[in-house]
């Protein structure tokens, strides 16, 4: 494992870490001051590609990486400030896409966004 790798893998550690790619970056500057922000990027992919970290579309907002991977959950947004919480909603087994509405793919998963204020925003 290269340098950069080890340094991205180490800053996306832990529950409810969704951190942007400028966010990382800015993690990883800390322990490997010379790493830019297109390795990050690169790495950030790499990661994704092999499995070990999530890609989340969260909104109109940049997008987040998730080290979560051996426990299946969902996501909880909040709208103003973009704190992503990890859920585990209940009753969705049942979800299912009708076979009408496949169009040809093959489908392999489902997200879903769960949408509103954090304690902090909806307060103000
Ligand atoms: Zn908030
Ligand atoms: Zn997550």
């Amino acid at each position: 494992m290269t340098a950069q790798r080890r340094v991205v893998a180490e800053v996306l550690v832990g529950e409810h870490v969704h951190l942007t790619a400028e966010a990382v970056h800015l993690a990883a500057r800390a322990v490997l001051p010379e790493i830019s922000l297109a390795t990050v990027y690169s790495t950030l992919n790499e990661l994704v590609d092999m499995g070990e970290v999530l890609e989340i579309s969260a909104g109109n907002g940049p997008r987040r990486y998730d080290p979560n991977t051996t426990i299946a959950h969902q996501h909880l947004l909040c709208m103003r400030c973009g704190t992503l919480r990890d859920v585990t909603p209940e009753g969705n087994d049942s979800l299912t896409l009708p076979p009408d509405q496949h169009y040809g793919f093959q489908v392999v998963g489902v997200d879903i966004m769960f949408r509103g204020f954090c304690p902090a925003c909806a307060e103000t």
